[in-house]
């Protein structure tokens, strides 16, 4: 099939699925996404796609990262994700999956699971504890396929009662935190300059430690800026009494947390250095769903959610008041995104006590306006649902 024959089919679909073809929730329907090659046009187009009063389209999309990314382990300069959309009702809701290496996750698992997902048994979108329970139980993974899909069924029901998510679960999007802008490794010349290029930006930023040179990388931040800085070890240190004297340098340099100081596995390590760290110590790579907090209760100050790894705004939701009743802190992160994914996620950001919603500004490639950075915070507009539109 050619681009031609692929909007052409999808808009027949559009119209067989009984969408009105005006408007910005039509846009997802008349052009495709800009950079998806002929094979993205090969999966099935809306047009085949009708499932009862819903109607779905998905397609992969490369995004293409503005600098080299380098955290412990390996570098990328693309990310591979899936953009979806789901029709109800004329409202389209927009949906992503982004794929990075490190979640096992591929453009082809994605859109195999996607392939299973027939939303023709549900009447409407708004049961969506019934709906998103049956997609969690088509498969035993596919984190971010099923994020895509709940991101989706979100921003529909965002539109059709016309609110924004944060309005619906009842935050005050002033109280919207900063963001932090991830600096990442490489040589000091590059960090010295990718600092003074975003200490104007952004009011707090994020180094990766836990890596050779990782005192180097904090120093030469601190020769530019004094703003507070979050820090990463993603599993990287091995001994915890280094690691400890590590994060109290960290803090004389102005460190405000620590995100996951010792590999998932050695609970017993994280929860040593827990106790006695002078500053909060978030679990990340060891909590990924709601099932996984009560296991890691008490070895964490708080822990790092992010809609790929916990199958999207439902259970984010969920892990996030979970997580208040027992006392412990929470951040929200995010993997390299369009701002679609972003700014599903920062509707729950006045819930939370650190943002690291960076992902989109770190791509070429956006194809949403959504969540803003103003003077450092994010801005919430008042857009319905998920608050984007296509660009
Ligand atoms: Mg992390």
């Amino acid at each position: 099939m050619d681009r031609r024959d692929f909007l052409k089919k999808a808009a027949a679909g559009a119209v067989a699925a009984g969408i009105a073809a005006t408007g910005a929730g039509a846009a997802g329907l008349r052009e495709p996404l800009p950079g998806c090659g002929r094979q993205g046009y090969d999966t099935p187009g809306p047009g085949d796609r009708r499932q009862g009063r819903f109607a779905i389209g998905f397609e992969p999309y490369e995004l293409r990262m503005r600098h080299t990314f380098t955290v412990s382990g390996y570098s990328r300069t693309t990310t591979p994700d899936v953009q979806l959309r789901i029709w109800y009702d004329g409202f389209t809701g927009y949906g992503e999956a982004s794929m990075p290496q490190y979640l096992g996750q591929t453009t082809e698992s994605v859109m195999a699971f996607l392939r299973k997902v027939d939303l023709g048994r549900f009447p409407s979108p708004f049961l969506l504890e019934d709906i998103l329970s049956y997609v969690d139980g088509l498969s035993d993974g596919d984190t971010a396929a099923k994020a895509a899909v709940d991101i989706a069924l979100h921003d529909l029901v965002g539109k059709l009662l016309g609110a924004p998510w944060y309005r619906i679960w009842g935050l005050d999007p002033q109280k919207a935190p900063c963001t932090s802008f991830t600096i990442g490794i490489d040589t000091p010349e590059v960090v010295r300059e990718k600092t003074l290029e975003c200490a104007g930006r952004f009011k707090v930023l994020k180094a990766k430690v836990g890596v050779p040179d990782d005192r180097k990388l904090i120093s030469t931040i601190r020769e530019v800026t004094d703003l507070p800085l979050v820090v990463d070890a993603n599993q990287g240190w091995t001994d915890r009494q280094a690691a400890l004297d590590e994060i109290f340098w960290l803090k004389e340099m102005g460190v405000l947390m620590v995100e996951q100081p010792m590999p998932a596995a050695r609970l017993d390590d994280n929860a040593w250095i827990s106790e006695r760290s002078p500053i909060p110590v978030f679990a990340d790579e060891a909590v990924q769903r709601l099932a996984d907090i009560p296991g890691i209760k008490g070895a964490y100050n708080g822990i790092n959610i992010k809609l790929m790894k916990c199958t999207g705004m439902r259970e984010a939701w969920k892990m996030l008041n979970y997580a208040r009743a027992e006392g412990m802190k929470v951040m929200l992160g995010c993997m390299t995104e369009t701002s679609c994914a972003v700014s599903a996620a920062a509707q729950l950001s006045p819930a939370v006590d650190f943002a690291d919603l960076d992902g989109h500004l770190l791509i070429s490639n956006d194809i949403f306006n959504g969540v803003k950075v103003v003077e450092g915070r994010l801005s919430l507009g008042d857009a319905p649902g998920i608050g984007i539109v296509p660009e």
